[in-house]
């Protein structure tokens, strides 16, 4: 079967290099060499997230925090800001796991408004506050700055985060933003394959975590912690030691080669490019001011078979997304994530036009 060139929201496509970092021959996860591995990549990421909080690495796919967090800190209750699947997913996790939860959920092509926020969180009903920066169903990206200021005035509150498909492709300020925990998974704007989740964690939830009883096992973000600070960076079960390897190559070449405000740059003028082109030939699903730079949602506003399109990319060696869920044949997606340059998208945007034969 020929490889068919990924632009859709994850998995993506990885780079050569990093694909053979994978194949690696193993090495033990109780040996210095492992410790040494962990914490390079520990530090790395610290510098990719901006913040001196500790990593924790989990053999799962993102989701797999996105639990740890909810259930690990919530000790009152947590109010879920949902701007479409991914953030309902985050409610249905907490309520699958016996945390009380409530959700706000904004319009689908939203954003999350401080103002909104700052209504919940006047209650004093909420000591967890959960945000996806950037939802991947609606191509909406959260503004954190706005909401941070917000959040802020409520110091008792734990702030999670998830930037799965967002960190690796914009700028995340975790320290400066106040974001207590925040989680990504490998196979979006970092660039990997999928399997590979992790988080940056602060004091504060630490502390929290350390008052709630029920933490589960595997996702026990105190457990992880103390392996991770008191054990060398060694895990209580078997960490994922291929993505590890692939994780650190990785990051040199995202911190040392690219650097990261020419990677944000990039991607910002990636979307910038799939905007223009979106708004010429059909609409953005998102209001403008939350269009995404990892993925833009594109409304189908001439009712084009979107599997059809994606059936004549594919015989070209090329595949977008439908819409999520509802929005399936109402929207398409374009990723314009890790790796991909501006030139695969004006690739990509050429043969589009030519297989719907799109004139302005
Ligand atoms: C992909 C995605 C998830 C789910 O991550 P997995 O790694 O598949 O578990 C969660 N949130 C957002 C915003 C995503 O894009």
């Amino acid at each position: 079967m020929s490889h068919k060139k990924l632009f859709i929201p994850g998995p993506v496509e990885v780079d050569e290099g990093v694909l053979q970092k994978m194949a690696t021959p193993m090495i033990g996860h109780r040996s210095a060499e492992w410790s040494a591995l962990q914490k390079s990549v520990s530090e790395k990421l610290q510098k990719l997230m901006y913040t001196g909080n500790p990593i924790i690495l989990s053999a799962s796919s993102g989701t797999g925090l996105l639990e740890m967090a909810i259930r690990c800190t919530t000790a009152k209750r947590a109010i879920v800001f949902s701007v479409g699947a991914f953030g309902n997913r985050w409610h249905e996790i907490a309520l699958g796991n016996g945390v009380p939860a409530d959700k706000y959920e904004e319009e689908w092509g939203g954003g999350i408004r401080p103002e909104t926020v700052d209504q919940y969180l006047s209650t004093g009903k909420y000591d967890v506050v959960t945000i996806t920066h950037n939802e991947t169903s609606t191509g909406v990206m959260n503004h954190l700055e706005e909401l941070a200021e917000v959040i802020r005035k409520y110091p008792e509150v734990v702030w999670c985060v998830d930037a799965v498909s967002s960190l690796g492709g914009a700028k995340i300020q975790v320290d400066k933003l106040g974001i207590d925990i925040c989680i990504t998974s490998s196979q979006k704007a970092l660039g990997l394959p999928p399997g590979l989740s992790l988080a940056s964690v602060s004091e504060k939830a630490k502390k929290r975590a350390s008052g709630i009883g029920n933490r589960g096992y595997y996702f026990d973000m105190l457990l992880l912690l103390k392996y991770v600070e008191e054990r060398n960076f060694q895990y209580p079960s078997t960490p994922s030691i291929s993505h590890t390897f692939a994780l650190d190559f990785a990051l040199d070449r995202i911190l040392n080669q690219e650097g990261l405000d020419a990677r944000f740059a990039r991607h910002h003028e990636m979307a910038d490019y799939v905007r223009a082109w979106a708004k010429r030939y059909f609409a953005l699903f998102p209001k403008e001011e939350y269009a995404s730079d990892t993925v833009t949602c594109i409304s189908n506003t001439r009712k084009i078979s979107v599997k059809d399109l994606n059936g004549k990319l594919g015989e070209r060696g090329l595949t977008i997304s439908n819409g999520y869920g509802a929005l399936k044949e109402k929207t398409f997606r374009i990723a314009h994530m890790a790796e991909l340059q501006k030139n695969d998208l004006e690739e990509l945007l050429d043969h589009i036009e030519d297989v719907l034969e799109l004139t302005d």
